[in-house]
């Protein structure tokens, strides 16, 4: 499964953390100057995601220099399905290694670690915690990443999976 990286445009910026989610490596580009994301794609091997029809029209993308997908949908949900099926992403690349609000790769914890640092039924129910080295949030298998979890099955199709 290819390792593809990605930098999201501001107009589909909602992408950012869903992509994040499956574990692809993800910049959010909050606006601005366009040739600054088109140079920062170039320069780290990223596709563009955007709404910007221009972008798709510049020449290296025409090129194949640079790729980037215009994206088509208003929803979040059309986006992602549009961005998995075109590149056959895998729901399932890396879940639980990248930091949905910034991008860094996640460090596993002990329980022991975290233990005053999260909610008390979190620690009596969950087992497994890794947290971000940047902005020091703590990830857990929790119901809001259970239901992130099912919407991405339900895009794709694919039948309900337990979850422990
Ligand atoms: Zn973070």
């Amino acid at each position: 499964m290819e390792a593809f990286r990605f930098i999201v445009d501001h107009n589909v910026g909602k992408m950012a953390k869903w992509l994040r989610m499956m574990g692809y490596d993800t910049l959010f580009f909050s606006g601005g100057d366009d040739s600054s994301m088109v140079a920062t794609a170039l320069a780290q091997g990223r596709i563009i995601l955007t709404r910007d029809g221009g972008i798709v029209k510049r020449r290296l993308v025409t090129r194949g220099r640079l790729e980037a997908i215009l994206i088509e949908g208003d929803r979040i949900e059309a986006q992602m399905k549009q961005v998995i099926e075109s590149l056959g992403l895998d729901i399932r690349f890396k879940p639980f290694s990248i930091c949905l609000e910034c991008n860094q790769p996640l460090e596993e914890r002990s329980r022991q670690q975290v233990q005053d640092r999260v909610p008390p039924y979190v620690f009596k129910t969950q087992q497994q915690y890794m947290e971000c080295p940047a902005c020091g949030r703590i990830y857990w298998r929790g119901t809001h990443w259970q239901a992130m979890n099912r919407k991405l099955e339900q895009l794709v199709g694919e039948p309900q999976q337990e979850v422990d």
